[in-house]
């Protein structure tokens, strides 16, 4: 069995960690597309209109303080200078862009929906 953070970097059903939210493999053109419910349990996915926009937040938060912390250490650490450490940061977040924004929703739905042992 999965752990919360375990849980949310795969993406699994909040509330019996068994299924996964997204649509494998990522398809470019739509990387949110989610499964409307859970196999397993049947939850539902999207409760509400709009639900995921709360992530939004999640992912400034993660984004923010990952970026933040990448060129602090780069500058002060290595000796880098603000511009090489901004071109660094831009690459990173080019690259794991949609991970995050998986891992953002994921962590969201988490947030709100408790796990639940009789569901397993
Ligand atoms: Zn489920």
């Amino acid at each position: 069995m999965l752990g919360w953070l375990a849980s949310c970097w795969t993406y699994k059903c909040p509330r019996c960690r068994q299924t996964n939210m997204f649509k494998e493999p990522l398809d470019m053109k739509k990387p949110l597309d989610m499964h409307k419910g859970c196999s397993h349990c049947s939850l539902n996915f999207e409760p509400e209109p709009g639900f995921y926009y709360g992530a939004m937040f999640i992912s400034y938060i993660i984004t923010a303080f990952l970026f933040l912390a990448i060129a602090l250490i780069l500058v002060f650490y290595f000796k880098w200078s603000v511009n090489a450490a901004m071109a660094i940061v831009i690459i990173v977040g080019l690259l794991i862009f949609l991970k995050i924004l998986r891992v953002s929703r994921s962590v969201y739905i988490h947030m709100l929906i408790k796990f639940d042992k009789s569901k397993v």
